[in-house]
């Protein structure tokens, strides 16, 4: 079964050159039914002295339309949304306002810093700053459901090296329990899988999570470019069935599919 990258960015996302119908292209040469882009929105971003920074969603919703009739495939709406507290409402208000097929919740900033920033780590131990990103993630958990995967658990230490999750065990737990009981799925993200820091922090967590009674997962490489496309996705699907894995999903219309891998 083909597996599809449901976390990607096109250049409809500030931070990303790369033409959504380079993906296409290559997402039908390879066979594929099925294409979707989640687009950044990080409402009054710390990284952009609080401006919005949002994807163009009409433009979105023209391009899923064009290309999945020029490539005669399910060209799907997706977005990649920020959450803080204190954009809360926006950031609702936005994800009800257009028809997106799948919502990815990710934490990029405290409600002063961008955490991939110094400034957020500030001398602080990896330990520390870790720390505190689990609690923005649970705050977003505890207060957002309008959502269909947690994106990347462990994004902070993409910025400040990697630590033990075995010393995080509890809050992990509990961001895990969570989930499982709001039914989301956790997103296993693929960008640096190819560490094998990485790979032992995903380990651990899908111990976790399916020792809590979790099988719910999504997958996605956050490629910005054509070359990251569904990178490390054999990787991600032995680590998955190591773990008692089988599927994962995707949303059409923000309604989960499983796919068996
Ligand atoms: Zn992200
Ligand atoms: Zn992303």
């Amino acid at each position: 079964m083909n597996l599809y990258d449901c976390h990607l960015h096109s250049s409809l996302s500030f931070d990303s050159q790369e033409p959504m119908e380079n993906y296409v292209k290559a997402a039908k040469a390879k066979g594929d039914k099925y294409f979707i882009t989640t687009e950044h929105m990080d409402l009054e971003s710390n990284f952009a002295g609080r401006e919005d920074i949002v994807a163009d969603f009409e433009l979105q919703q023209k391009m899923v339309k064009d290309l999945s009739a020029k490539y005669d495939m399910e060209v799907l709406f997706g977005i990649e949304v920020g959450w803080r507290e204190d954009i809360h409402s926006r950031n609702l208000e936005i994800v009800q306002k257009y028809p997106f097929d799948m919502v990815i919740m990710s934490v990029h900033e405290s409600m002063e810093y961008d955490v991939a920033f110094p400034d957020f780590s500030r001398g602080r131990t990896v330990d520390d700053c870790y720390d505190e990103y689990l609690s923005l993630i649970l705050q977003a958990l505890q207060n957002f459901d309008d959502f269909d995967t947690l994106g990347h658990f462990d994004y902070l230490l993409r910025y400040i090296g990697h630590t033990d999750m075995a010393n995080h065990r509890e809050k992990l737990t509990e961001i895990l329990s969570l989930l499982i009981a709001k039914d989301k799925c956790l997103e296993i993200n693929t960008k640096m899988l190819h560490t094998p820091q990485a790979v032992e922090r995903l380990e651990y967590v899908l111990q976790l999570y399916t020792s809590l009674g979790g099988n719910k997962v999504t997958i996605g490489s956050d490629a910005h470019q054509l070359k990251y496309w569904q990178s490390s996705f054999p990787l991600a699907t032995e680590l998955l069935k190591k773990h008692g894995i089988d599927a994962v999903y995707v949303f059409k219309g923000r309604k989960g599919h499983k796919i068996f891998i």
